[in-house]
């Protein structure tokens, strides 16, 4: 904590990394003494730039901009870029830290990374977006490259964002590479990358289930969130039979009991995608539909719980209600939406809960599948493509059993993911000497 002042959301990533990988430690020679761990904290290097544009008024605007090169030990950095007024130090290196664990149990070869800025892209024009995207990878454009570091996006980096990057890459470094995914289909992307991880959340929620004999048949959805994940997450659940009843943003959630079917999302994705508007337009359609506003979803009573929101979006008083109306799994979305206190009382309960780091790598692991397409200059099916997408969430639920179950039949997925995610990266560290 004393290296890490003001870091409150890095050190609570840690802390629930070390509680279960430390153990593990002591129980294997292999890695004692060679300070792993302490290592893994402390990232290959941190970026922190002024970002600078000119805005429609003609005025001049100054962010700031951050690459966190976190870990490259089994492969090139890794992870996306987020845009949003909350981006700190403390945050992307949180992320960073999860980003190389998560890439680890992909089973592909990523190290982990994370970037962003301050910028809010909320209200601002195209051009504004534009201009702005433009002046961070100016000065990003010297730090990353298809072999070195290979972003992506995250909250407020969707496909229009990522053009603008990869534009301005090729304009200045004069070559087409795979140097960011998620690009648009026309320019290297790849098929499923925008359903991947909101896709991989629900296939490994029900890989959890099948566990039980269970599935998404029948069952009440809530989910939080309506941006990126939160959407394909729906898409999921409800093809699967799920009936999703909730859906959320920053000011507020929507709950509608008749379930959120394929035509009614393709309305929230128009107000979120095109129109850029709020959750609350919902209503707009379809006013039997109530608008809950200032408040989180988790009071609706559901079977299974997907925040796919943000960090800290579920609390212990949320997650009490959760299990006091029989919610039986909770699969995280988003990158630990869900505060260790709440982790506590679901694991208590001993109902299924899978971390982000394992449920939601289907966008990374995705990412590394665009990575590997534009690296043989081919374009994979839809189908090809989800079906490595579902093998790869298969396989990191099959690590999170191995490593995470106690014999009981319960299976400990924070302490299963953090293991296999560890020991991968720790047995490369291991290979590649004291560096
Ligand atoms: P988007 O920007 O597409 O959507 C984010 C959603 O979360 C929006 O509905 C947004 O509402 C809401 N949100 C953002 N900040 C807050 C907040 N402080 N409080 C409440 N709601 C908030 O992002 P993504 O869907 O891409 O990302 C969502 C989560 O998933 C993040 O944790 C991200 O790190 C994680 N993730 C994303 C991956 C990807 O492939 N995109 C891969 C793996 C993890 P509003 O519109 O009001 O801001």
């Amino acid at each position: 904590a004393n290296k890490n002042p003001n870091e409150p959301e890095f050190m609570q990533a840690v802390l629930e990394v070390a509680e279960t990988v430390i153990p593990f430690i002591e129980e294997n020679k292999k890695y004692q003494n060679k300070m792993l761990l302490e290592r893994m904290v402390e990232s290959d290097r941190i970026i922190i730039f002024r970002v600078v544009w000119v805005d429609d008024k003609g005025e001049t605007q100054v962010n700031r901009g951050f690459r966190i090169q976190m870990n490259s030990a089994i492969g090139p950095y890794k992870g996306g870029i987020r845009f949003h007024p909350s981006v700190n130090l403390s945050i992307l290196k949180f992320l960073a830290f999860e980003q190389t664990f998560k890439n680890s149990l992909t089973t592909l070869p990523m190290g982990g990374g994370k970037g962003g800025a301050d910028f809010d892209p909320k209200g601002k024009s195209d051009n504004e977006v534009m201009h702005f995207c433009q002046a961070f990878m100016t000065e990003l454009s010297k730090h990353i490259g298809a072999n070195t570091d290979v972003p992506a996006g995250d909250i407020g980096v969707g496909g229009r964002e990522i053009g603008y990057l990869f534009g301005q890459y090729k304009r200045l470094r004069n070559e087409f590479t795979g140097v960011l995914t998620g690009k648009g289909i026309s320019f290297g992307g790849s098929l499923i990358r925008p359903e991947a991880t909101g896709y991989g959340n629900v296939y490994f929620a029900q890989s959890m289930l099948a566990t039980k004999g269970d599935s998404f048949s029948g069952k009440t959805v809530v989910v939080s969130g309506s941006g990126n994940v939160a959407q394909y997450a729906v898409e999921k659940a409800t093809q699967i039979g799920g009936k999703v009843v909730t859906m959320s943003d920053s000011a507020g959630y929507i709950y509608d009991a008749a379930g959120i079917d394929s035509e009614k999302l393709a309305y929230i994705m128009q107000i979120k995608n095109e129109l850029r508007g709020r959750i609350s337009d919902y209503l707009i359609k379809y006013p039997k539909a109530k608008y809950i506003a200032g408040k989180r979803p988790w009071e609706i009573r559901c079977d299974i719980a997907l925040p796919c929101a943000t960090q800290n979006e579920l609390n212990e008083e949320e997650a009490k209600t959760l299990i006091a109306n029989g919610c039986v799994c909770v699969g995280e979305g988003a990158n630990m939406p869900t505060t260790p206190e709440a982790v506590l009382v679901f694991q208590k309960a001993k109902i299924l809960f899978s971390p982000g780091k394992a449920s939601n790598a289907g966008g990374v692991a995705t990412s590394g599948l665009e990575m590997s397409q534009n690296s043989l200059r081919l374009s994979w099916t839809n189908v090809e493509v989800d079906v490595k997408l579902k093998e790869i969430m298969l396989a990191i639920h099959a690590s999170c059993v191995k490593y995470g179950s106690n014999g009981s039949g319960y299976v400990d997925y924070v302490k299963g993911a953090n293991i296999a995610g560890f020991v991968k990266v720790a047995d490369a560290m291991l290979a590649q000497g004291v560096v």
